[in-house]
């Protein structure tokens, strides 16, 4: 999963990027509403983390401007211990959920996972598709009950299809899902080698092209 952290606190902010990436996710840290901001306008994340203490202006103000501009992408806040009135404030323009400070990072991350199935409409923990399983909360991976040993970014390729399993991806749409804007820039072919690894290693149809428009999730039934 591609996440927007927006944190002020120069402790916080990488540790808390640090941990989520090694939960697997794709993970960009801003310091600052503005740059926050044009982010998320430039890219497709698939969830912020926001802090709601922010100098200038808070959280919740960053909060309202993006439900207003149309923004649906899920949002946890963080709020501190005694900020009763600010969850309830957040909750109200718009969070999804909400984490009091100090953050246990297997919440954190659990929490993500949790609202990322309500925002899919996924009702099981374990996505499947055909013989494919997959545990985005152990991130183990089986095809036909066998363990399909995955490298970082081919399980982020697999996860960002696995969670819209019939949108078709244009390539700069999936490479933006699976490197942050600290990554160097990707090898053009890497991402087709990636999807190579994925048909080598599951299925030849895991991944089909579309000629002259993208990549989509191959359908169950061809993958007998
Ligand atoms: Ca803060």
């Amino acid at each position: 999963m591609r996440l927007l952290i927006l944190e002020d606190d120069q402790a916080l902010g990488p540790a808390l990027a640090a941990g989520l990436r090694q939960h697997g996710h794709v993970v960009d840290w801003f310091d600052q509403g503005a740059k926050a901001h044009s982010a998320l306008m430039g890219t497709d994340y698939d969830a912020i983390v926001l802090d709601l203490g922010l100098p200038g202006d808070d959280g919740v103000v960053w909060l309202r401007r993006w439900r207003r501009e149309g923004k649906q992408t899920p949002v946890l806040v963080l709020t501190a211990r005694d900020g009763l009135n600010e969850r309830i404030e957040g909750l109200d323009s718009g969070a999804d959920d909400y984490l009091i400070k100090p953050i246990a990072m297997d919440e954190l991350a659990a929490r993500l996972r949790a609202m990322l199935r309500r925002a899919t409409g996924q009702t099981q923990s374990v996505w499947t598709h055909a013989a494919l399983q997959h545990d985005p909360s152990t991130r183990i991976t089986r095809w036909r009950d066998q363990v399909v040993e995955l490298t970082r970014r081919e399980m982020s390729l697999l996860e960002t299809l696995l969670m819209h399993p019939t949108k078709v991806w244009s390539k700069a749409q999936l490479q933006s899902k699976l490197y942050d804007w600290g990554d160097s820039e990707p090898e053009s072919n890497a991402l087709e080698v990636h999807i190579h690894h994925l048909r080598k290693k599951i299925h030849p149809n895991i991944v089909r092209n579309i000629r002259g428009v993208g990549y989509v999730l191959g359908s169950e039934s061809l993958l007998s």
